[in-house]
């Protein structure tokens, strides 16, 4: 496992979302973060049949192209009902022709697509929020962190904190969705101590324990 020695990081992502999640997890270990929205980079295309892939594809993109270590997050919902679907393609289920993206017709095609099967109880409906992070370096190095939340999907959404798929995730032992909580909340955790919640927040812990923590 190869440490982090610098606290100038990029974060290699697009989404406006997860850049803000991520800054807010990152901020109180005095991070010196810039996005690769931020710096211009060009999105790379996600061609990789599973998270890892996937983050391994952007986190190494930034990395060359800044010179500097970079942070990734591929993620995504996996519902059992629906064979692990939308999964990898969790936000390609959101685009829309023009290339703008619609998470409420996206909610709405998780939903059409439980109806069709039946799935009505909270067990039919069960499913988690993945989130696999990637460290890489310029020189091709990749460190690996993932995170899970199980949960279920809710009809109708609820609440307008949070992104993406946030009001349809009820996460399991709450009643109230991802979209309905706080950052604080949603994250459930902060440097030093023992329990995240959100499946971004239990992979960044991993992140902090191997790749920070002497
Ligand atoms: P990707 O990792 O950029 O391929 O996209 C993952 C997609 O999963 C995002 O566009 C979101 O819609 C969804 N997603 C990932 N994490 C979360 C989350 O914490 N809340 C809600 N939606 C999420």
């Amino acid at each position: 496992m190869r440490k982090l020695d610098t606290k100038t990081i990029v974060v290699a992502s697009h989404n406006a979302g997860k850049i803000r999640e991520i800054a807010e997890l990152i901020g109180p270990l005095g991070f010196s973060a810039k996005s690769a929205a931020e710096l211009a980079f060009a999105e790379p295309d996600e061609t990789g049949a599973t998270f890892e892939e996937n983050a391994a594809i952007k986190a190494l993109a930034s990395a060359k192209a800044s010179g500097l270590p970079a942070l990734s997050d591929d993620s995504g919902l996996v519902i059992d009902a629906l064979d692990g679907a939308p999964g990898v393609y969790t936000a390609n289920w959101a685009e829309r022709e023009d290339g703008s993206r619609d998470f409420q017709m996206a909610m709405e095609k998780v939903e059409k697509a439980l109806e069709e099967r039946g799935a009505t109880t909270a067990e039919q409906r069960a499913g988690r929020f993945v989130s696999v992070l990637c460290l890489a370096w310029p020189d091709g190095h990749t460190e690996f962190f993932r995170g899970e939340v199980e949960g279920a999907v809710v009809w109708p959404p609820r609440g307008t904190q949070g992104f993406g798929y946030d009001p349809v995730f009820q996460p399991e032992g709450y009643d109230i969705t991802f979209g309905e909580m706080s950052s604080e909340q949603k994250h459930g955790w902060r440097p030093g101590e023992p329990e995240a919640l959100s499946h971004r927040a239990r992979a960044f812990k991993r992140f902090v324990e191997t790749c920070l923590e002497a």
